[in-house]
């Protein structure tokens, strides 16, 4: 039986670092807001690296608890060499714990909270809501995709499933705290990459590699992990669990808003096409989407996709598009030829400088 539940001002749907910072953002200004996530608790099974730039506390608070460790840059290694180390200081959080501050920041600032509950169809105004078996009814105003990287919300702006990466992690103890994140390619991984971030006595160890390398993933990241081992870099694999997910690498989704519905976060293809990292642009873009509905508010339902789409393209437009090509270029060029491939990825990875001069 289908329940016909409440009215609010926005529905937020999903409670990741895009949905909170939105929800926060417009319950301050007194809307009614709701935040629907299908997952029982905020935070459970973050499937995600955590490492963020220093300059996310420009944007988003960080509590000294909500960092398992601070790194001074990023080392990338190219078949098995250094090949580069830059200071760009950082964080690898608890993103457990720290997507659920920024939930209940957004409750304490007056959001309605409902976990368990999947936003399974929307019609205008309408979303429905499948909880615990039951589907309810709610309506909104406005409607908020802060739904991650297989969105319901961009579908129903007209959106296609965008190009993305695959992903594994597991987290595995260190031999000895390492102080920068570590950034390894190597041509066996088509698309993508392997990082260690440290966290402490442990660090997480994954591969990213393009979806069309998905059956090969659990064994080249165990691989790689061997490599990590007899490097001294991590101790024996134990059991530990392997976690993964979707990453977006396609860029921005084509249709970020309408008169009455937006996409923020991975939802909006707001992760970097390069890094993959879209953490801090969840955030960035969340607080974007408060302060466009906030202007539909008082100037009308048609500036809403106007403006956001204005405010995103002017974020990340110019960036994402750069990063698009040379992430093309680099996959259309792969090699299995060592110095050809050193040639590649100094063209097409963030922390070389033949990255810029193109
Ligand atoms: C393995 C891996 C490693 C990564 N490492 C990094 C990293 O080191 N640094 C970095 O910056 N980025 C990293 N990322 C990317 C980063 O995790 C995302 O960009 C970020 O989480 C995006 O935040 P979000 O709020 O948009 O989406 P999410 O964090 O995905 O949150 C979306 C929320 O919506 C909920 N939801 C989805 N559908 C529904 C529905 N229908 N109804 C109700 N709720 C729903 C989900 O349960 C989830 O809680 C990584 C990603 C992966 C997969």
């Amino acid at each position: 039986m289908k329940k016909t539940g409440d009215h609010y001002d926005a529905i937020v749907i999903g409670a990741g670092p895009a949905g909170s910072t939105a929800a926060r953002r417009l319950a301050q200004t007194g809307l009614q807001v709701l935040i629907a996530e299908q997952r029982q608790s905020v935070g459970d099974h973050v499937q995600c690296a955590e490492f963020v730039p220093r300059m996310i506390t420009k944007y988003a608070g960080l509590r000294s608890i909500d960092v398992a460790q601070q790194v001074n840059g990023i080392k990338t290694f190219i078949n098995g060499e250094t090949a580069s180390v830059v200071r760009a200081p950082g964080y690898v959080l608890h993103r457990c714990r720290w997507d659920k501050e920024l939930a209940d920041a957004a409750v304490a600032a007056g959001a309605n909270l409902m976990t368990g509950v999947r936003a399974v169809h929307v019609n205008g105004s309408v979303v429905t809501l499948l909880c615990g078996g039951e589907q309810q009814e709610v309506t909104g105003t406005f409607i908020l995709g802060c739904d991650g990287p297989r969105s319901l919300i961009s579908k129903q702006l007209g959106n296609k499933q965008g190009e993305t990466c695959i992903a594994l992690q597991r987290e595995l103890t260190l031999v000895k705290p390492l102080n920068y994140a570590e950034i390894y390619f190597d041509p066996a991984w088509y698309g993508g990459y392997g990082w260690v971030f440290s966290k402490g006595t442990t660090a997480n160890v994954g591969l990213a590699v393009h979806t069309s390398h998905t059956g090969r993933l659990k064994e080249l990241l165990t691989d790689f992990c061997r490599t990590l081992v007899a490097r001294q870099i991590v101790q024996a694999i134990t059991g530990a669990a392997t976690t993964g997910g979707l990453i977006p690498s396609g860029g921005l989704v084509q249709c970020l808003a309408n008169r009455h519905m937006l996409v923020a976060g991975d939802a909006a293809g707001c992760t970097h096409p390069i890094t993959g990292g879209g953490i801090m642009n969840a955030v960035v873009s969340g607080q974007l989407a408060a302060t466009a509905v906030m202007q539909a508010i008082a100037q009308g339902n048609e500036q809403l996709a106007k403006s956001y789409t204005a405010a995103i393209q002017a974020e990340y437009g110019r960036q994402f598009a750069i990063a698009g090509e040379r992430l093309a270029s680099r996959n259309q060029e792969w090699t299995g030829n060592n110095a050809e491939f050193a040639t590649l990825i100094r063209r097409s990875w963030i922390t070389f400088p033949e990255y810029y001069m193109q």
